[in-house]
């Protein structure tokens, strides 16, 4: 039995109970979600730090749910699935994330990975998404506020890119931007029909694979706010 030592952070223990928990990691195990390093990266991450304390009951459900701004926090079943993903060849050094929002993925990531950078383009989100990494003593993720369709190029490349918001066509700039090897995995499509892609840097050119139907936010165009 695992005690509550092993959790990232104390705050708000008993607000939702560790059995409720334990039922979400073994649902995304029943959905064939395999990877032992990303279920214990979930189990131990606490949901509800994420969420507005009055959707904090509902954190441990396999569901999205608003963070304002007309934004959601992914459902845990599709943060599994990407991060599974991005991690199906091996460990990765540096990972470029598209869509920081709540920060959720980014803490995942975070345990996962040796390096996180994440791209917001809600400065407030943003801003709340740095507190909780610092509250839960995640240091390597640096943040920036910025337009996710032109990547970060100044620290590029990456061995791993995820976008958490749905893109109408591949952003040409995270293509540039992944090294040899590389893998990004990233909806694509229009609002109500979009597929989880999976696409790796080879010798020459890109391989690409069809996966999921999924359904997220917009990766939007605009001025940053
Ligand atoms: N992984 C996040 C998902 C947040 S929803 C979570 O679980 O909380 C998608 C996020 O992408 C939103 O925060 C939205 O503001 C951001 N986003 C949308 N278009 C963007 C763009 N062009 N550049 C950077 N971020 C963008």
């Amino acid at each position: 039995m695992r005690r509550e030592q092993d959790e990232l952070h104390h705050r708000g223990i008993g607000m939702t109970s560790q059995r409720t928990r334990e039922r979400l990691i073994q649902r995304l195990y029943e959905e064939g979600l395999s990877n032992a390093r990303v279920l214990e990266a979930i189990r131990r991450t606490p949901r509800h730090l994420f969420v507005d304390e009055a959707l904090a009951h509902r954190a441990y459900e396999d569901t999205a749910l608003p963070i304002g701004h007309n934004q959601t926090i992914s459902q845990p079943y599709i943060v599994a699935r990407m991060s599974e993903l991005l991690l199906a060849a091996g460990p990765l050094d540096k990972v470029l994330e598209i869509g920081t929002g709540s920060g959720y993925q980014t803490a995942i990531l975070a345990q996962l990975v040796e390096r996180v950078f994440s791209v917001e383009r809600i400065q407030s989100l943003q801003e709340r998404a740095k507190e909780r990494m610092s509250e839960l003593n995640l240091r390597n993720v640096v943040f920036r506020w910025g337009d996710g369709w032109e990547g970060w190029p100044a620290l590029a490349p990456y061995n791993g890119i995820i976008v958490t918001a749905a893109a109408s066509e591949v952003p040409q700039a995270l293509l540039d931007q992944l090294a040899p090897g590389g893998r990004l995995v990233i909806p694509v499509g229009a609002d109500d029909m979009q597929q989880l892609l999976l696409i790796v840097r080879e010798e020459q050119g890109f391989a690409r694979h069809v996966l999921d139907a999924v359904r997220f936010v917009p990766l939007l165009n605009g001025p940053l706010v």
